[in-house]
């Protein structure tokens, strides 16, 4: 394409110098500056086809456009829908990971009322036998069919209930067999109490596996959704393409007619100067002839023309305030949950040092660039941080932004300018709700309060 106009380009210019040589060598001025004018309009006549072409195919490329625009958000949309998807079905996890913990414990608990439950059932077993021994000896010349009643018993609540009627045993006894016998009782219904906990935890286990089938599904449609939008954009973005490509090498021949016309402008400008020099040179000699001398010239320069402007593409903005220093609140939707310095630990309750700024907001929320810099490093992962991007703003401060979602739009070592979005609000990691814990540092890794940089 580039080639092809150039050759273009040379050979429009070739002619046209060729044109001043024969044009000079043959005409007189004045009908050489006609000749130049009626050049002119011929190009300026394809100028116009061309832009006439030009606008025919912008206005044909049109509704391949709207098409593109809308496949563009659909796209959008779906993306959007599919991380919302993908977040409700890592908070599912999440419970299950959790569930699975509560559930162990609860089964190490009726393990271990079973083992009391043992050790109880054995205590009473070995002060039955000590009450046997006892009654053995103080009761050996009782009456022989109430020992035998005594001995015969078969289990231990039916020898209570015998030891209970007869009223033999000492208070000491009776009160370790009670006290025995309503641990028993408690530990029997504490162990119901554990294994019922038990069953409704797994019930719940099974029934948010199956919300995660359900939301794998409902995320392997989207994903279909996605990939048949993509395909069709990449259908009308290859027809755009070619109405760009046609549009583009027209643009690029007016260009060429129009610095062809400017050689000829420059041609006409100079043709006229000889004109008046040629005129200036008879009048002089005319003058000359009449005793009289007048001389006189002029000059003038030619115009420059302006270098076309760079583009390069903007990336995506959203809005955050920037504080007097100059700093973008990085979460637009989001709120403070927790400030930087001591605070109790949300899981432990000791008292511990917060390096940041918690921001709650809501999943797949944008996450911007508090200021501008160098993408120092994008890091994946379950604990700590969890996902995680640091900026170098190249002045010795650098941000963290941590819990992310794993869909940074951004990577290691790119340019990022203040408010470009650098990530999405997520909960990886040591994290119990969505939010994005946000850090300043120096360059020597110390934290700083992000309140004295940022403000909502
Ligand atoms: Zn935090």
């Amino acid at each position: 394409m580039k080639t092809a106009n150039f050759k273009r380009i040379t050979s429009i210019v070739v002619s046209v110098a060729l044109f001043f040589t024969y044009a000079c060598a043959l005409g007189p001025i004045r009908s050489y500056a006609a000749t130049l004018e009626q050049q002119k309009a011929a190009y300026n006549s394809k100028i116009q086809s061309a832009e006439n072409e030009i606008a025919r195919l912008r206005k044909e490329k049109a509704p391949q456009q709207a098409i593109a625009n809308t496949l563009q958000s659909q796209l959008a949309d779906l993306t959007s829908q599919s991380y919302v998807i993908q977040c409700q079905r890592d908070q599912v996890d999440k419970q299950v990971t959790s569930l699975t913990a509560d559930i162990k414990s609860l089964s190490n608990q009726i393990t271990k009322t079973e083992n009391n439950l043992k050790d109880m059932n054995d205590s009473i077993d070995a002060t039955v036998d000590v009450f046997c021994q006892r009654l053995r000896t103080n009761y050996m010349n009782g009456p022989t069919s109430y020992l035998d009643v005594l001995l015969n018993s078969k289990d231990i609540s039916s020898m209570l209930n015998q030891l209970e009627l007869m009223k033999r045993v000492t208070d000491s006894d009776q009160k370790i067999v009670d006290k025995l016998n309503s641990d028993i009782d408690k530990a029997e219904k504490l162990k119901v109490k554990l294994s019922r906990d038990k069953n409704e935890a797994e019930v719940k286990k099974t029934e948010l596996g199956a919300k995660k089938i359900e939301l794998d599904k409902s995320k392997a449609e989207y994903d279909k959704l996605i990939l048949s939008a993509e395909a069709k954009a990449a259908e009308v973005n290859k027809i755009l393409y070619g109405y760009n490509a046609k549009i583009e090498a027209l643009n690029d021949s007016v260009e060429a007619y129009r610095g062809a016309e400017a050689k000829i402008d420059q041609a006409i400008k100079a043709a006229e100067l000889q004109r008046q020099r040629e005129a200036a040179a008879a009048a002089a000699a005319a003058a000359a002839a009449a005793k009289k001398q007048n001389s006189g010239s002029s000059s003038s320069s030619g115009s420059s023309s302006s270098s076309g402007s760079t583009s390069y593409v903007t990336p995506t903005y959203s809005s955050g305030s920037i504080s007097s220093s100059g700093w973008m609140w990085p979460v637009p939707a989001g709120y403070i949950s927790s400030y930087y310095g001591y605070r109790s630990d949300p899981a432990t309750g000791a008292s511990k040092f917060h390096g940041g700024l918690d921001i709650a907001a809501p999943c797949n929320s944008n996450i911007l660039a508090a200021k501008s810099g160098t993408v120092a490093s994008v890091n994946y992962g379950n604990t700590g941080y969890g996902n995680y991007i640091m900026i170098n703003h190249g002045d010795g401060s650098y941000t963290l932004y941590g819990h992310c979602l794993a869909n940074f739009p951004v990577s290691s070592g790119q340019h990022v300018s203040q408010g470009q979005v650098i990530a999405h609000v997520g909960t990886s990691g040591y994290s119990t709700g969505y939010h994005c814990h946000f850090e300043v540092r120096d360059g020597s890794g110390n934290r700083l309060n992000p309140l004295n940089y940022v403000h909502k």
